[in-house]
């Protein structure tokens, strides 16, 4: 058995398309004005300026624009908060991304939870999570739900199906979980203090890796024909999981790379599509 490849690159190439055709219907009914994810970088991580000029460009593709906001080191949490409630209230500010994670002088929870509902097009504040686990209308963190359309996209059954869940995180492990719950799938979530967990994963029919350590969940942890998910990526372009010797055994799986990480930045910009929408229909 050949494995369906989860093709995260093509499925976000032709959404980039439908969203350039979205965003100039936008620009075309609001005079011109594009519409504007704010990105906010705090410090000097390189890998962190990466994923935001990263973010910048997939915007740039479709036709929106960008504003950078780039803050030092040394930024205190008041500081954040104050530049989060200024870009809340630019009605020319239609998304905020704040990247993760910040230097550890500044209480993050606190600044993602400043960022306005209508704008928390990373998914990423508590009031958003808790409407998206109760079933209310909100953004998705960008991950899961990058992870969740591209299983829709390749109509990937679901309902009544055990995923296990490898990692809790907030913006990754947990929201998947309720997400996964959501479509009626029956979720297990493992994380560093969970017992058996080759015995939890071969009873995966999908299988999500969220660990953030290269290659550690084995192929023969996997069972026959489970679906799997890598939201891994390290150097050296491996996952989280050992994916080589899975692709004439597993039924189907997101490549690293061009699986999930391709989806994670579609998703952010697609949600700021929906969000400029809104306001322009406000
Ligand atoms: P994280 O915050 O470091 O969380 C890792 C999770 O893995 C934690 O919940 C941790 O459990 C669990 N874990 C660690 N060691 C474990 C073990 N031995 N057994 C079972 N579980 C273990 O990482 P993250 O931000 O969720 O990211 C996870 C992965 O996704 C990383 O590889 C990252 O690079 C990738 N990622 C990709 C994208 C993308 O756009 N493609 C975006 C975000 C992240 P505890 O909670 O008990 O500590």
């Amino acid at each position: 058995m050949s494995a369906l490849v989860l093709d995260g690159k093509s499925l976000s190439a032709a959404t980039e398309a439908e969203l350039s055709e979205r965003v100039s219907a936008l620009k075309a009914k609001n005079g011109g004005q594009a519409p504007i994810l704010a990105t906010i970088l705090v410090g000097g991580d390189p890998a962190s300026a990466t994923y935001v000029k990263m973010k910048q460009n997939a915007c740039k593709r479709i036709g929106m624009d960008s504003t950078k906001v780039e803050m030092g080191e040394d930024t205190t949490t008041e500081q954040l908060l104050e530049k989060i409630q200024e870009l809340n209230a630019n009605p020319n500010c239609h998304g905020i991304l704040l990247q993760h994670p910040v230097p550890p002088q500044i209480d993050e929870r606190a600044c993602f939870d400043a960022i306005a509902l209508a704008k928390d097009v990373d998914g990423v504040t508590c009031l958003g999570f808790g409407r998206m686990a109760m079933g209310e209308e909100a953004f998705g963190s960008a991950t899961p739900q990058g992870i969740m359309r591209i299983l829709e996209a390749y109509n990937i059954e679901l309902s009544g199906k055990h995923a296990v869940v490898v990692g809790r995180s907030p913006i990754l492990g947990k929201p998947m979980s309720l997400m996964l719950l959501n479509a009626d799938a029956t979720v297990t979530i493992c994380h560093s203090r969970t017992k058996n967990l080759p015995d939890l994963i071969k009873q995966a029919d999908i299988l999500v890796g969220a660990v953030g350590r290269p290659e550690f969940i084995k192929a023969e942890w996997i069972k026959d024909g489970a679906v799997v998910v890598d939201a891994g990526y390290h150097p050296g372009g491996v996952g989280d999981i050992e994916l080589a010797p899975l692709a004439n055994r597993v039924s189907a799986y997101t490549p690293v790379p061009g699986g999930v990480g391709p989806m994670t930045i579609n998703t952010l910009i697609l949600q700021c599509v929906v969000a400029a929408e809104r306001a322009s229909a406000n």
